[in-house]
């Protein structure tokens, strides 16, 4: 502990061992030694004045004349030094006059105890006494004048003529009397020193104490953060200049009493004031208050528990994160809510997903998720541009929003996708019910200007236990449940069952197998031939792919058509077949035949490849065919997906080369006839669903003349598939249909038999 070496005494003597501290302690004292060494030195003035009316009675004696100049001596010396005394400043001056009037006193003394009377021996006595006790000089100097005028009393009192007093005795009477006086000393010396170090410790500490309430004083009045001083119960003690000009006013002069009347939630209030009792102090505490204008911030609060002339009280210190907080949840909203709809996006409906999900397994309870799309999104935003797009988008978002519980959470996952997540104990009861309430909801045309926007909507429901438990499970069986009610002719929800994971794992099967056919050569080409229904001729052949599967023989695009989907599967096979085709044609040239034009399909997938067309032409080019010898067959589906936009380009491509278009399977797609306009399109292929039950289903009948019909006017040639029947033959031919193509004719074949097959053509008889 510092200071404590300081403050330790000598063990004989009982002074500080430290000098400066001795200073300083007889300097603190200084006015009070000089006050008493001048009342010393004028009482011996005095009292040895008197002490001459005694001396009187030695009048006519040798002692007389001894006695008195002795005592003159002593009023004299004690009234010089009080005279000394009064120019003294320190206390090593003041001591030195003490040490000079001790001394000629005693030897004055010495010489007035030498008439050997029983007062003087009391003298003999008294005076050391006086020297210890009384004269306040440091303990060595009290020690050496008292015995220095011990010793001055015995020679004065033992001198020659005396009384017959034991002289040993005496002696050791004085030597006891100096070492008692001394002990006496000691311990006066050890008394005043502690009590002193101990006053001047409060004093140290009571000033400490003045200086750090003035200090908090001062820091609570000038920090520039509102501070506020309540008692336990909430009454307002004191606040800061910053804390008026914050809250806007005086607490009292809007007669406020406590602080309870500023919180917003008196929840709050109470947990803040249990949390600092609790553990002395509270940081980072956010509530909500109410400023004098009526005004709601929010604050950060830190409060502390501070003792106020012993009763408990608490300090706080409020730090304003209005702003702040605005500014986050801003930001917040930029990265986790879609900016067209506000609706949360796929980030944040992710977390929400995963804590739904935690907490019906901790509950006991369910999660149901339904993935929405919007299903004619991409035709309006083409047809109709993308403000019209828009317009649906927010629709539809506030439609859905609108039929949401306040703790279901509902996110946009980008494009036309909308996904819900409802909590709930019967979680696929709820979802029906929603998904129900949502189509009927959604019919409801949505205006557009003068104009009416559908807006149906597919849904997919997976739900959590009874499809899956993972975030991303759930994902995929929702996605598939969609899949699903897209295949079921969308506007309509479809709650997933098992059998779609099936179809997608057989889907996987197919795709690994495909692609190790596609290394081994197994995918092929199969031709069969079109024919000119005016003159019997084979005009050209179709080629249709075929899997020569190792363990199941050939296998017809029914197997595989998956693979026809499949973004990058398509590409591959639709490579593969284009070059096979390409060498086919160039062999049968080489050999002299004339294979006419031969058709290749196209999924719609296969348009997602921008370079599609250039790189049919490079094949073309490398197996040395005439682009005319090549036709391309496409659905009408190529036009609606995603890949729609790549589609006029390559179509163009296709066309500006000599390579003509065929609108595969007419009849049974969703587009519109527009399309024959839009699109450079050649040739029509009706199909073979419609030419199936020509002869005796009327309706089918007249669809396919109305399609001849179309062709015709439009400029375009039909060609009918699946023709199976002579009749079928005949009624096309009649009819005005260009060419045939179907079983009647030929199946299938491969491309070496092609040569023999055009050998030996002979048309069929119609009659
Ligand atoms: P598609 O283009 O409409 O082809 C005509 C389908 O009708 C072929 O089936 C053909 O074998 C079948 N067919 C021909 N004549 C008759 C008949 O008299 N009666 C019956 N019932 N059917 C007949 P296939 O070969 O199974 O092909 C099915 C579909 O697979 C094709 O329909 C085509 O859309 C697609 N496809 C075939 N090869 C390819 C290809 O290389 N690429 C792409 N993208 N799709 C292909
Ligand atoms: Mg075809
Ligand atoms: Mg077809």
């Amino acid at each position: 502990m510092p200071g404590t070496s300081t403050q330790a005494l000598t063990l004989f003597g009982g002074e500080f061992s430290a000098p400066e501290r001795e200073s300083v302690f007889q300097a603190e004292r200084l006015p009070d030694t000089l006050r008493h060494t001048r009342l010393l030195f004028l009482l011996s003035a005095v009292l040895n004045t008197l002490f001459f009316i005694s001396d009187w009675r030695f009048h006519g004696t040798s002692h007389f004349y001894v006695a008195i100049p002795a005592r003159t001596v002593v009023v004299l010396i004690a009234l010089l030094c009080l005279w000394f005394l009064r120019k003294t400043t320190s206390f090593q001056g003041a001591q030195k006059v003490m040490i000079a009037w001790e001394w000629v006193t005693a030897a004055a003394v010495g010489v007035l105890v030498s008439s050997h009377s029983d007062l003087a021996l009391f003298v003999v006595l008294m005076l050391p006494s006086i020297y210890y006790l009384v004269v306040p000089t440091a303990f060595r100097w009290s020690m050496t004048s008292g015995v220095a005028c011990s010793v001055m009393m015995l020679i004065g009192y033992l001198s020659p003529g005396g009384p017959e007093t034991p002289v040993i005795g005496l002696i050791l009477a004085v030597v006891t009397l100096n070492v008692a006086l001394a002990l006496v000393l000691t311990r006066s010396n050890r008394l005043q020193r502690t009590e002193w170090a101990a006053t001047q410790a409060e004093r140290r500490a009571n000033q400490e104490l003045t200086q750090s309430r003035a200090m908090f004083e001062t820091m609570f009045k000038t920090v520039p953060i509102p501070l506020v001083v309540v008692r336990t119960n909430g009454e307002i003690v004191d606040s800061n200049e910053a804390g008026t000009r914050y809250f806007g006013a005086h607490w009292k002069s809007l007669g406020i009493q406590s602080v309870d009347e500023v919180y917003i939630n008196p929840a709050d209030r109470k947990a803040f004031v249990e949390a600092i009792q609790k553990d002395g102090q509270v940081t980072d505490f956010e509530t909500l208050i109410r400023l004098a204008d009526g005004s709601i911030r929010t604050v950060l609060l830190a409060g502390r528990l501070i003792d106020i002339n012993g009763a408990p009280h608490i300090m706080s210190a409020a730090i304003d994160i209005t702003e702040r907080k605005a500014a986050e949840e801003r930001s917040w909203r930029v990265v986790s809510h879609d900016a067209l709809t506000d609706l949360p996006n796929r980030a944040f409906f992710q977390g929400r997903l995963e804590q739904a999900l935690a907490e019906a397994e901790r509950q006991g309870t369910g999660v149901s998720l339904l993935l929405i799309d919007l299903d004619k999104f991409k035709a309006i935003n083409d047809s109709l541009g993308h403000d019209a797009g828009d317009v649906l988008l927010k629709g539809a978002a506030d439609r859905l929003r609108r039929l949401i519980r306040d703790d279901d959470t509902i996110a946009r996952l980008g494009g036309d996708e909308f996904i819900i997540v409802i909590a709930d104990p019967a979680p696929l009861v709820r979802a029906r019910e929603l998904s129900e309430r949502i189509l009927t909801e959604l019919r409801q045309p949505i205006p557009y200007g003068a104009e009416l926007l559908t807006c149906h909507v597919s849904i997919g429901v997976a739900s959590f236990p009874a499809h899956g438990s993972k975030p991303s499970e759930l994902m995929k069986d929702a996605d598939l449940a969609l899949n699903a009610a897209k295949a079921r002719g969308r506007n309509c929800a479809v709650v997933y069952t098992p059998d779609m994971r099936l179809h997608v794992e057989h889907k996987a099967t197919v795709a690994r197998g495909i692609q190790e056919a596609l290394q081994w050569g197994q995918i092929v080409p199969f031709y069969q031939p079109k024919v000119d229904l005016s003159n019997g001729r084979v005009v050209g052949f179709e080629a249709l792919a075929r899997w020569r599967h190792p363990q199941y023989g050939l296998l017809t695009p029914a197997a595989f058509s998956s693979a026809f989907e499949d973004p990058e599967l398509s590409i591959a096979v639709g490579e593969s077949i284009i070059r096979q085709v390409a060498s086919d044609i160039r062999r049968w040239i080489n050999q002299g035949c004339d294979c006419g034009r031969v058709a290749v399909n196209l999924s719609s997938a296969q348009f997602n490849w921008i370079g599609l067309a250039k790189r049919f032409l490079e094949v073309l080019q490398s197996a040395d065919v005439p682009n005319h010898r090549l036709e391309v067959e496409i659905t009408e589906t190529v036009f609606l997906g995603r890949s729609a936009t790549h589609v006029a380009k390559a179509l163009k491509q296709f066309h500006d080369n000599g390579i003509r278009i065929a609108l595969d399977d007419f009849g049974t797609g969703y587009a519109s006839l527009i399309h024959l306009k839009q699109f450079p399109v050649d040739d029509i292929k009706i199909d073979q669903s419609f030419v199936r039950d020509l002869e005796t289903d009327a309706e089918n009948a007249a669809i396919v003349l109305a399609v001849i019909e179309l062709g015709m006017s439009l400029g375009m040639d039909v060609i009918a598939e699946g023709v199976e029947t002579v009749e079928q033959a005949r009624f096309l031919k009649e009819k005005g249909c260009q060419q045939a193509q179907g079983n009647f004719y030929a199946a299938p074949m491969s491309g070496k038999d092609v040569p023999s097959f055009l050998k030996s053509w002979e048309p069929p008889p119609l009659s």
